[in-house]
């Protein structure tokens, strides 16, 4: 029987692929969402939320790495419920973001 690994490592090594997604993004942009979709993979599989630095830094429709001014937009919007709207320039999507001041 294999050693379950535990909750710390699984978050560790999806934090490990998204810094390797966002070093290659620029060169690489088909590895990179690769990779993107490679740390979701690990997430799921051992049922592990994306750890919070990560969680809104990939597009959730096409897996690229989002990167600010780059390859999407971010914009911010204060009505009743404040939220960022990230705009992914690469297929379109939009994703709406919660905060809270
Ligand atoms: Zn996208």
């Amino acid at each position: 029987m294999k050693n379950k690994p535990s909750r710390q490592s699984i978050v560790e090594q999806i934090k490990n692929l998204f810094k390797r997604a966002e070093d290659i993004a620029d060169k690489k942009p088909d590895v990179s969402k690769r990779t993107v979709k490679k740390a979701r993979a690990v997430g799921m599989k051992h049922r592990v939320h994306m750890p919070k630095e990560v969680k809104h830094k990939y597009c959730k429709k096409c897996n690229t790495f989002l990167k600010p001014g780059v390859n999407c937009t971010i914009r911010l919007n204060q009505k009743k419920q404040p939220h960022r709207v990230i705009t992914c320039k690469e297929c379109g999507a939009i994703m709406r973001v919660p905060y809270k001041k």
